[in-house]
C-alpha cells in the first residue's frame, strides 16, 4: 500500500488535539487526526460539559426549596433521571457533530481509529492497518481514570466515565477522592437526592486549594447533608444483593447502590509506540515536554493533559494553539501555566486565581490577607444555611493582589473577571479603586479594607 505524507498527524481528537489540528490547517498544513472512541475527547464527551449539565440539574433542588420564602408554592417536585441522562446525551452528540464539521470545514482529514507510533514519523491506524508518513507528530491522548492499588471488589467501582451513563440515580452512592471531580459528584448526587458518603485518604478535601477554601467548603457540604470521612480508604468492596458494601480502613463498613473513585487520572502515555520511538516522560508521569511543547524526540510535540501540567480545558485548546503557532505559523509561542483561573463545580462553587495563602507566605517577603465570610443576600429569605467566602492575597510589598479565592454562587463566573485583573497585575489599591456594583455578592472583593493578617518573613539573623 503506497503510503500517504502529511504535514501534521494528531493523535487523539480532544480539546488540545482538534485546537492543534484546525489552526495547524489553517496555516496551510496538511493534517490528519485520528480519534479512537468520539471526537471532542474528555471534556465534551465525559469531563467538562456533562458535568456542567449535571451540575444544573441538581441546583434545581434548591431553587425549588428556596422559592417558598419569595413567596412561591411549588408542588413536590419529582426528578427523573433518564430525562436528564437522554437530553444530556443528545447535548454532546450535537456538540461532538460541530467538532467533526468544524474539523471539516479546516480541511482536517478526520479518521476514526486508533493511532500507533511506529517510528517518529510513521503512524499506523489500527482500523484500516494503513500507515502514515508525517513531517511532524502532535500526541495528545489526554488522561483516564485512575483507580488506584487494585483492592478486593474493585469490579464493581465506576469512574467519572461511568457515572454520565448510570441506569437509574442510585439512592446512596459513596465517592472516594478529595479532588474536584469527587466533590463536584457528591454536589450532584446530593442536589439530586442520593444519600452520599465521601471518603478522602488525606486530611481535607481539594488538597491544593486555598485552605481557608477547603475547610469552606468541607463546612458547607456537610451543612448540605454529605458525610465526608477524612483520613480512610475503601479498603475492599462486596456485592450484595444488587447494593454494594464498602469496608473504610478495616473498621467500618458503609452500604450503598453504587460506589465510585475519583482518584485521580494517569496521563495516557502507554500503548501506541511511545516507549519505542523515545519519547522520554516526567517524573509526573506525563510526557516530557519544553516551552513549546517539543519532546524529548524532534518533531513529535504533545500536549494537554497527556503531559501532565495544568490538566484543564482551556489549557490545553491553549497548548494546541501555541503548538500549531509554532511550527506552521512562523509564529513560536509558549504558554504562560502561572495565574490559570479555575472553578470547583461543587455545590457551592469554587473560583480560584493565583497564589493561595500558604504559597504566597512561602514565597513573599510580605503577605497581606484580607478575607469575608457573609450570609448572601438571596438567603435572607430562603432561610438557607449558607455563607460565601471571599480571600485576597496581597504582596505586601507592591501592594499586588496574587490571589483571589472564592466559594459561594457563581464564583467561576467572578474569578474569570478577577483573573483578568490578576493578570495585569493590578494592586489593592486599584481593586479599592473600583466602584462597587450594589447589591451583588463581588462588590465584597471590592470593598475589603480591614486586613485579616499579614505576615513578614523575619530577615535571616
Ligand atoms: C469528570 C471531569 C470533569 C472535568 N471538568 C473540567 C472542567 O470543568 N473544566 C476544565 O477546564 N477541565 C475539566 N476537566 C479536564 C478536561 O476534560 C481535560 O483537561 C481536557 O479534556 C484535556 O484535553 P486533552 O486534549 O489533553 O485530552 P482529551 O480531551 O482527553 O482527548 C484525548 C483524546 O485522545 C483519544 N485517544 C487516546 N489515545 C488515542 C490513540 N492512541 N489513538 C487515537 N485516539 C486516542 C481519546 O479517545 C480522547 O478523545 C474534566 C475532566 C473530567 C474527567
Amino acid at each position: 500500500m503506497t503510503q500517504q505524507s502529511i504535514d501534521l498527524f494528531v493523535i487523539g481528537g480532544g480539546s488540545g488535539g482538534v485546537r492543534a489540528a484546525r489552526i495547524a490547517a489553517g496555516h496551510g498544513a496538511r493534517v490528519m487526526i485520528a480519534e479512537e472512541y468520539r471526537v471532542g475527547g474528555t471534556c465534551v464527551i465525559r469531563g467538562c460539559v456533562p458535568k456542567k449539565l449535571l451540575v444544573y440539574a441538581a441546583r434545581f433542588a434548591d431553587e425549588f426549596e428556596d422559592a417558598a420564602g419569595f413567596g412561591w408554592t411549588v408542588p413536590k417536585p419529582a426528578f427523573d433521571w433518564a430525562t436528564l441522562i437522554a437530553n444530556k446525551d443528545l447535548e454532546i452528540a450535537r456538540l461532538e457533530a460541530a467538532y467533526v464539521a468544524a474539523l471539516e470545514r479546516a480541511g482536517v482529514n478526520l479518521v476514526r481509529s486508533r493511532a500507533r507510533l511506529e517510528d517518529a514519523h510513521t503512524v499506523l491506524l489500527e482500523a484500516t492497518g494503513e500507515r502514515i508518513r508525517a513531517r511532524h507528530v502532535l500526541v495528545a491522548t489526554g488522561a483516564w481514570p485512575d483507580l488506584g492499588h487494585p483492592i478486593a471488589g474493585i469490579e464493581h467501582v465506576i469512574s467519572s466515565n461511568e457515572a454520565f451513563h448510570l441506569e437509574a440515580l442510585p439512592k446512596r452512592v459513596l465517592i472516594q477522592g478529595g479532588g474536584y471531580i469527587a466533590v463536584e459528584f457528591a454536589g450532584i448526587f446530593n442536589g439530586l437526592g442520593s444519600e452520599v458518603t465521601l471518603v478522602y485518604r488525606g486530611e481535607d478535601i481539594l488538597r491544593g486549594f486555598d485552605d481557608d477554601v477547603r475547610a469552606h467548603l468541607h463546612a458547607e457540604m456537610e451543612r448540605r447533608g454529605i458525610r465526608i470521612v477524612t483520613r480512610k480508604t475503601v479498603t475492599a468492596v462486596h456485592a450484595k444483593h444488587g447494593a454494594f458494601s464498602a469496608s473504610l480502613s478495616h473498621d467500618e463498613i458503609v452500604e450503598v447502590d453504587k460506589i465510585m473513585f475519583a482518584t485521580g487520572r494517569r496521563p495516557r502515555v502507554s500503548g501506541f509506540g511511545l516507549e519505542a520511538v523515545g519519547v522520554e516522560l516526567a517524573s509526573s508521569g506525563g510526557i516530557k515536554v519544553d516551552g513549546y511543547s517539543q519532546t524529548s524526540v524532534p518533531h513529535i510535540h504533545a500536549v494537554g493533559d497527556v503531559t501532565n501540567r495544568v490538566n484543564l480545558t482551556p489549557v490545553a485548546i491553549r497548548e494546541g494553539h501555541a503548538f500549531a503557532d509554532t511550527v506552521f505559523g512562523g509564529k513560536p509561542t509558549r504558554v504562560d501555566h502561572t495565574d490559570v483561573p479555575t472553578a470547583v463545580f461543587s455545590e457551592p462553587e469554587v473560583g480560584t486565581v493565583g497564589l493561595t495563602q500558604a504559597q504566597a507566605c512561602a514565597r513573599l517577603a510580605k503577605v497581606d490577607i484580607y478575607k469575608t465570610s457573609f450570609r448572601p443576600m438571596k438567603a435572607t429569605l430562603s432561610g438557607r444555611d449558607t455563607r460565601t467566602f471571599m480571600k485576597l492575597v496581597v504582596d505586601g510589598t507592591t501592594d499586588r493582589v496574587v490571589g483571589c479565592h472564592i466559594v459561594g454562587a457563581d464564583a467561576g463566573e467572578m474569578v474569570q473577571l478577577v483573573g483578568i485583573a490578576v493578570k495585569m497585575k493590578a494592586t489593592k489599591a486599584d481593586f479599592d479603586a473600583v466602584m462597587a456594583v450594589h447589591p451583588t455578592a463581588t462588590e465584597e472583593l471590592v470593598t475589603l479594607r480591614q486586613k485579616a493578617v499579614s505576615y513578614e518573613r523575619q530577615a535571616a539573623e
